[in-house]
């Protein structure tokens, strides 16, 4: 083995060959019971971020997990073509070789974009891998696949023919720099420092006027109407009246409708339904038409008049300009209020009447309420589950046409001769009507989610029935972050009860968002996401996941920073280092042992557990007579218990937990213990040496297995030495680990013999007895309680891991003279120290030591107690001081105490 582990190599290494020997590839036909995931199809416009890791490790650690407990796990891979996303930068890059998708016409654009796709494609899968993802390639499916295509336009024909899917004029949420319809919940509101405008509208009879409120006064010129709220004690008077429409020479009507606020502003609302979503109500109940002043660019148009051409901005700042000059401009006021920005790009929103395909949502969402309210669908953390019902419950129709040209173009044709709509799967050849041929498909395509919402089936084949919908579906859980919650998951479990019939996965676990160390979400626009290939590549991707799971608290955001990778590395590095140890001893063993490696179990091995877990791990007995003490007997149960506790770790998805419950299992207890109790076995050699050494092969085996859903790599590479027959790790069926191995007595004593040895070693090293040095010892054991009995039988090792000569045990021993003392909950232990410490060169060390500790507090005393720094200085200075300050008094105290038990 290499003196250090290099992860890099030997993460290339274990990709090539788990793919060449296609272990994540399931078999739809296999008996056990199977595993679905389906991997959140990554954007081909993206790259890798922290968030991607985090949730990709969640969903391969699972994978892997239920894999090695026996399921027939899939791990669904696919990419998602992002309609709006990837239209756009390859419209950008179009525009840096200076041309545009209009030059080039939509097929040769079309080609650009698959030039992007195959391009990119490559780049995640690459990402993917060096994450080590267990997905299953083979499967792997695109958006826009001619399977997938197929789904999508079955879907829309049975929509149409229920009735739900309809085309309408509408207000739509307009994006005047992508220039596409886009849905309500791809727009993100801001909250943003405006204005509020009055204007003064005169009555066409001459007498007075009636004052409108409003944040974007250029939409005054497509005003229709001025409604006010029926209650308003002004509605009697104001009925029937006419006003005149500043710089339009309009004449528009007095109306009255609910939907008006008559708290808001003077409480008369201007209604501009060509402009608004509410004034477009307004307007179709009021029977108004809508005048469009703003165009599809955010452009003024003929509409409005002298200001036509300019930007919509622009003329605001006209409009403001021109009624202020006319003496209409009453007053502004400052006013906060939230503006619809495009998720995409940022642009603000213009809503804008334009002919577009909705689907109705109210009849799918009834059954997808009431999965998640019945507990078939369960999201973790919970809260999720409400945001989810508040949003179903509220839902309204989906806007799912987009003016693009890179998607699923909508199955719908039109005939030029007797204006007749076709709505099919396959392109029709001639017009059912007229028996025409001039026919015209829709220029627009579908919304991106339009395909993503059936992906937990039409990857795998609907509508036909097919082997993998029958093994696969429904799906066991979904990974992905709260952010689309709205956009996929909820469509998703609606689109499965409509076509499907059924749920199309029972959890939702939803990721925390990874913020950086000042709390800020890691983004790109920020520049405070590290990239995490480089991360990889300078920790090892084992190492980094590792911590992101350890990082990772269920409900809660994660806050990343690269420096605490180390905590993965450092771990990486011990479990090397340990492996290290254990093969070594075990090639002196097998030097020494000639031919004894076949021989049979002498004794009764059979009934040892670590025996019994060798058999079951490597599938042969321990070579040669071997024999086992309560040192193996322990570990091995505290395997068992672990291993129990991770299961339920990560049945519940406390993935902080289980990382932890592994760390400190292999860390502290196998290699800070056991290892070090097995350096003391091994020393006399033979039969006992064997039994030590085969229990650390087996439970660093064990522990392999445990650690390999979180740190892939690093275990294969170990588990490939450790059991070069059994195949492959990532393959690797774990029947778990007999509770028989459990023995909750002897963890109890152990508990109290580490107790005792920590004791006397933090004694030594208080009195500062160098490291070498042989001492006496004494532990006086509270009587009636039969302890010395309980700690007689790791005389040997107390001696050994405490350094001891002469050790007494015994219930009323008494305290020998110049001792130092320790006390537990239930035992005192005594070092002598005379002969061992010059007990006055000590004494003085540690008076000069306390001495400069008390001039030291009292400075640290002096500046909190100084008003002037306790509110200047920031607050994490004056804890910091405050901290200091506690653990120099404890120290004190400490000092204080060893004084005067040299005294
Ligand atoms: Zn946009
Ligand atoms: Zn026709």
């Amino acid at each position: 083995m290499e003196k250090v582990y290099a992860p890099s190599e030997v993460e290339k290494k274990w990709t090539r060959l788990w793919r060449e020997r296609a272990v994540f590839r399931p078999d739809a036909a296999a008996s056990e019971p199977s595993f679905t995931i389906i991997l959140p199809p990554p954007n081909i416009t993206g790259s890798l971020t922290v968030g991607h890791a985090l949730g990709t490790t969640v969903q391969d650690l699972l994978c892997r997990w239920k894999r090695m407990r026996g399921l027939n796990v899939l791990w669904l891979a696919g990419m998602d073509h992002a309609g709006i996303a990837t239209q756009k930068v390859v419209e950008r890059s179009l525009l840096e070789q200076g041309t545009t998708k209009d030059e080039l016409g939509r097929e040769k654009f079309l080609e650009e974009c698959w030039k992007w796709k195959n391009k990119y494609h490559d780049r995640i899968v690459e990402q993917l891998d060096s994450l080590g993802a267990s997905l299953d390639w083979s499967r792997e499916t695109f958006t826009l696949d001619p399977g997938v295509s197929r789904a999508v336009r079955e879907v829309f024909v049975r929509l149409y023919d229920r009735g739900l899917i309809y085309r309408d004029r509408y207000i739509v949420n307009w994006c005047p720099s992508c220039k596409t319809a886009i849905s309500d919940e791809e727009v993100d509101f801001v909250e943003t420092h405006g204005k509020l405008y009055y204007i003064a509208y005169p009555f066409v009879d001459g007498g007075g006027e009636i004052v409108v409120g409003t944040t974007r006064p250029e939409t005054m010129l497509g005003d229709v109407a001025v409604a006010m709220n029926p209650s308003d004690t002004r509605a009697k008077a104001l009925k029937g009246k006419m006003l005149e429409l500043p710089l339009t020479g309009r004449t528009i009507p007095v109306i009255f409708d609910e939907a008006v606020d008559p708290a808001f502003g003077t409480g008369c609302l201007k209604v501009t339904p060509g402009h608004d979503a509410t004034d477009f109500m307004i307007g179709l109940r009021n029977k108004l038409e809508a005048v469009i002043v703003i165009d599809r660019e955010g452009k003024m148009n003929e509409e409005a008049g002298r200001f036509a051409g300019l930007d919509r901005l622009e003329a605001r700042t006209q409009v403001l300009a021109t009624l202020e000059e006319q003496g209409l401009l009453r007053k502004i006021d400052d006013y906060d209020h939230s503006i619809g920005h495009h998720d995409r790009c940022g642009t603000v929103i213009e809503p804008s009447i334009s002919r577009q395909w909705f689907l109705r949502m109210k009849a799918l969402a009834a059954p997808g309420i009431e999965v998640v309210k019945r507990g078939e669908v369960a999201f973790t953390p919970e809260r999720w589950g409400n945001i989810y019902l508040s949003w179903m419950e509220n839902i309204r129709d989906w806007c799912i046409s987009r003016q693009l040209w890179w998607g699923h173009r909508i199955p719908v044709w039109y005939c030029a001769d007797c204006q007749e709509m076709i709505v099919a799967v396959e392109e029709p050849k001639t017009c059912p009507k007229c028996k025409g041929s001039r026919l015209a498909q829709d220029e627009d395509v579908l919304d991106t989610w339009f395909s993503s919402w059936l992906w937990t089936f039409s990857p795998m084949g609907w509508p036909e029935r097919t082997k993998d919908l029958e093994t696969f579906h429904p799906t066991s859980v979904l990974v992905t972050g709260g952010d689309i919650i709205f956009f996929w998951v909820a469509r998703m479990i609606m689109a499965s009860l409509e076509f499907m019939g059924e749920i199309p996965f029972s959890t939702v676990y939803i990721t925390g968002i990874v913020r950086d160390t000042k709390g800020r979400k890691m983004s790109k626009s920020l520049g405070n996401s590290p990239d995490p290939i480089d991360i990889i590549d300078r920790s090892g991707a084992d190492a980094f996941r590792f911590t992101l799971m350890m990082l990772s608290p269920p409900g809660q955001d994660i806050m990343f920073d690269e420096p605490k990778v180390d905590v993965g590395k450092h771990f990486a590095n011990k479990i090397w280092n340990a492996a290290r140890f254990v093969l070594g001893q075990e090639q002196e063993e097998a030097c020494a042992a000639g031919d004894a490696a076949e021989s049979p179990v002498v004794g009764s091995p059979a009934l040892e557990p670590a025996a019994k877990l060798h058999e079951s791990i490597f599938g042969s007995v321990v070579g040669g007579e071997a024999v086992f003490g309560w040192e193996d007997r322990w570990i091995v149960s505290r395997l068992c218990r672990r291993a129990r506790e991770l299961e339920d770790y990560i049945d519940t998805y406390r993935f902080d937990e289980a990382s932890r419950t592994l760390y400190d299992y292999f860390w502290h207890e196998y290699c800070d213990w056991y290892l070090e109790l097995t350096k003391a076995a091994s020393r006399g050699g033979g039969a006992r040496a064997r039994g030590a050494s085969a229990t650390a092969r087996t439970v660093l085996a064990a522990s392999m297995i445990l650690l390999h859903p979180t740190m892939p790599f690093i275990t294969e590479e170990i588990w490939s030495m450790l059991a070069p027959r059994r195949g492959l790790l990532a393959a690797y069926r774990f029947p778990g680990i007999p509770e028989s191995c459990l023995d909750a007595a002897l963890e109890a004593d152990v508990e109290f013999f580490k107790e005792v040895v920590t004791a006397i070693r933090n004694l030594r090293q208080a009195f500062a007895i160098p490291p070498g040095k042989l001492v006496k010892a004494v532990i006086n054991c509270e009587a009636g309680r039969a302890l010395p009995g309980r700690l007689e039988r790791f005389r040997d090792q107390i001696r050994l891991l405490a350094k001891v000569d002469d050790l007494t045990i015994g219930e009323g021993a008494a305290k020998p003279s110049g001792s130092a003392a320790a006390g537990l909950a239930s035992v005192e232990i005594y070092i002598p120290l005379r002969g061992i410490v010059d007990i006055d060169a000590e004494r003085r060390r540690l008076g000069k030591d306390l001495e400069k500790l008390e001039r030291e507090c009292l400075k640290v005393e002096g500046r909190l107690k100084d008003p002037r720094f306790v509110e200047k200085a920031p607050a994490e200075v004056v804890e910091q001081e405050r901290n200091r300050y506690n653990e120099m008094s404890d120290k004190k105290r400490r000092i204080a105490r060893i004084l005067e038990d040299l005294e």
